[in-house]
């Protein structure tokens, strides 16, 4: 057996969604949303599985999709796409395999950047390549330019970076950027952009992706995701979108990997991207409204929050809360205690983990947080 996967515990997401079942706790680990519900994509989906075909789509993805991912960056993000720069995936986890399949050879190294998402570093080391951690400043989430620096070497030839974060909710800074888009074009860098949390900023900003920096066009993978715009996590609909040359490099690996996504789901996909504009905005702020009901919550617990700018998540600062435990003693109390799962934010660290700081999915409906703040005040 492959020693990755032999050592490897089960995904902190899965094990705490199974550990929440058999508790019957309230679920505020994994990511996923209990509403918004769309249900014209919905509908749109059950009439292609009765109407459309069923058989094999092409390899890169149906025209249709190719097509409204490049009209929807165009409208969203000022970003000029063509269809043949988009490369359709059963999720954004399979395009970020994918992606560092398709770029990295064995001995490269990938710059990962703590926290991370705890899919990255089994991905890079299993496409044989080598991880150099930047941890970020967690006083703002930002780089430190001189651990970047200091991370590079002449073998170096793949970053991958999440923006908006999962974990911590936060928008790459500009100055971040344009630091990450020099050090690429310098050091003839790809960046495997995961942007899957692109729809999700609140607070009226605007998201902005690593690909419209300068030097950038050419050398980013920018990864979206279905699930997260239409609140629909079970569909695994995503989407690479990188320059053709690069495009054509990645669709090679995703032609071996799960070679296509189902027809039916990417034309509903197709058919929500060009026409919902309305209700992504409004479950945007249904989330964001979301947020602040759970943070106020908390805070009326006594628990201090971190910033949440973005995604499904904010995180509790265990320490600033004066509570005297470790994020994985905190999360196995408030399971078995209060019946609440929430993650640690040490999943996401591979060395050095701060042990203060526990993730909350607020993506639920008001009942749903409210039952779970009821429950966490009777137990703390
Ligand atoms: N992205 C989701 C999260 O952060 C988890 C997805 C998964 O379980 N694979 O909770």
């Amino acid at each position: 057996m492959n020693p990755i996967y032999r050592d490897m515990p089960t995904t902190i997401f899965e094990a705490m969604s199974m550990r929440a079942r058999a508790a019957g706790a309230i679920n505020l680990g994994q990511g996923f949303p209990d509403g918004p519900r769309n249900d014209a994509v919905i509908d749109a989906a059950c009439d292609a599985l009765q109407q459309r075909s069923n058989q094999y789509p092409p390899m890169v993805g149906i025209p249709e999709l190719r097509g409204a991912v490049p009209d929807w960056y165009r409208r969203h993000q000022q970003l000029e796409l063509g269809p043949d720069e988009v490369v359709v995936t059963s999720g954004a986890t399979e395009a970020i395999a994918a992606a560092l399949l398709a770029v990295i050879s064995p001995g490269d190294e990938v710059l990962l950047f703590q926290p991370l998402y705890d899919a990255y570093l089994p991905l890079v080391q299993r496409a044989g390549g080598v991880a150099r951690l930047v941890t970020l400043d967690p006083s703002g989430w930002r780089i430190d330019a001189e651990a970047l620096a200091a991370s590079i070497t002449p073998r170096t030839r793949a970053l991958v970076f999440n923006d908006p974060m999962n974990p911590m909710g936060t928008c790459a800074h500009p100055d971040d950027l344009a630091l990450l888009a020099r050090i690429c074009a310098e050091h003839d860098l790809i960046a495997i952009c995961d942007e899957v949390w692109e729809a999700l900023v609140y607070d009226g900003a605007q998201h902005r992706s690593l690909m419209q920096y300068p030097g950038m066009r050419e050398r980013t993978v920018k990864i979206g995701s279905a699930g997260k715009i239409f609140g629909l996590t079970g569909w695994k609909v995503g989407w690479m979108c990188a320059a053709p040359p690069l495009a054509r490099i990645l669709a090679k690996a995703h032609q071996f990997l799960t070679f296509t996504t189902p027809p039916n789901l990417q034309w509903a996909v197709a058919q929500g991207l060009a026409s919902q504009d309305d209700w992504i905005a409004m479950a945007r702020d249904q989330h964001q409204a979301s947020r602040d009901f759970f943070c106020d919550g908390l805070h009326g617990l006594g628990l201090v929050t971190v910033p949440s700018a973005a995604t499904y998540f904010v995180s509790v600062d265990l320490a600033a809360s004066g509570v005297a435990m470790d994020d994985v003693a905190f999360c196995d109390a408030i399971i078995d205690q209060a019946g609440v799962a929430a993650i640690p934010i040490s999943a996401f660290y591979a060395e050095a983990a701060p042990g203060h700081l526990v993730r909350f999915c607020f993506a639920k409906e008001r009942a749903t947080l409210q039952a779970a703040l009821d429950r966490l005040a009777a137990a703390l």
